[in-house]
């Protein structure tokens, strides 16, 4: 018996799958499904694929097409020029939040001590990118999912960085008196009657990362209102926030006393992160 053999190149993989979700998340999965990188793609785009292989890979498609976020099916995003490992109990990493992280670098001097808070750290992507940088500072990074910490721990590990320590908390809970230079978050802030919770990726993200009752501003204003115990005289608070957010995180910040607050667009020009600094002694 003749049994037909069905031959199927990278080249023509990427084009059926390309009928289904779009050619770079193709080229992602495929990638993925060979253990591979781009530039292998290219270079032998005419090699025939073994069933295993095709397989394996439609099945990827399939799950993109059933709207699963292509970070959550290859275990990674890049963050910062860091590839972070993630799951479906952490927020994926938003190329926005670079923006946080470019702001509290702007303010951390690299040739002096410093230590540093990152408040619901999920994959560690701030906490760590920021360390990175600063190898003189001390970050702690805090969740209150012990699954989000089990994947920042894996992260700091991976990446090698060795002046970030992780502690399960509640926000400030588990820290007792301790002062920071500079606390950073990206809380969550979406409204729970957001109907963003119900579109693309924000389906399968985790709510306790996203969503911040009626307004979205629960976790912003207990940050803001809890910040000040822990903040060294003359340390800043850095927060990210939804694009409506910016005049209510800035009277929140004016109430508690903060100096020189701002607030700063993102690379869409919406306004994404709001701040200031604690000049004085402040209640
Ligand atoms: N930026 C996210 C979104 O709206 C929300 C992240 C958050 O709540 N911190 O897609």
């Amino acid at each position: 018996m003749i049994s037909k053999v069905l031959h199927i190149t990278i080249a023509q993989a990427l084009s059926n799958a390309r009928d289904y979700i779009a050619y770079t998340e193709a080229r992602i999965l495929l990638q993925t499904t060979l253990m591979v990188d781009h530039a292998y793609l290219i270079a032998n785009s005419d090699q025939n694929l073994i069933s295993k292989q095709i397989y394996n890979f439609w099945s990827l498609v399939q799950r993109r097409t059933n709207g699963e976020p292509i970070a959550y099916i290859i275990g990674e995003q890049e963050f910062y020029s860091m590839k972070l490992k993630v799951k479906p109990a952490v927020l994926i990493p938003r190329p926005e939040t670079e923006l946080l992280v470019d702001l509290a670098l702007e303010r951390i001097p690299l040739d002096l001590p410093c230590k540093i808070l990152d408040l619901g750290t999920g994959s560690g992507a701030i906490a760590i990118a920021i360390a990175k940088h600063r190898p003189l500072a001390e970050v702690t990074a805090v969740d209150y999912s012990d699954d989000a910490i089990a994947i920042a721990q894996k992260n700091v590990e991976h990446l090698n960085v060795n002046n970030v320590r992780i502690i399960a908390s509640n926000w400030f809970k588990e820290l007792s008196n301790e002062k920071f230079n500079y606390i950073v978050s990206n809380p969550p802030y979406v409204a729970t009657n957001d109907p963003h919770l119900n579109q693309g990726d924000l389906r399968h993200e985790p709510q306790l990362a996203l969503v911040a009752g009626s307004n979205g501003l629960d976790c912003i204003r207990l940050i803001i209102t809890s910040a000040v115990p822990h903040l060294a005289v003359d340390g800043w608070l850095l927060l990210e926030h939804g694009y409506d957010q910016a005049e209510k995180s800035q009277q929140l910040l004016r109430k508690i006393g903060f100096s020189k607050i701002f607030s700063c667009p993102d690379l869409a020009g919406i306004i994404r992160v709001s701040g200031g600094r604690r000049e004085k002694f402040l209640q």
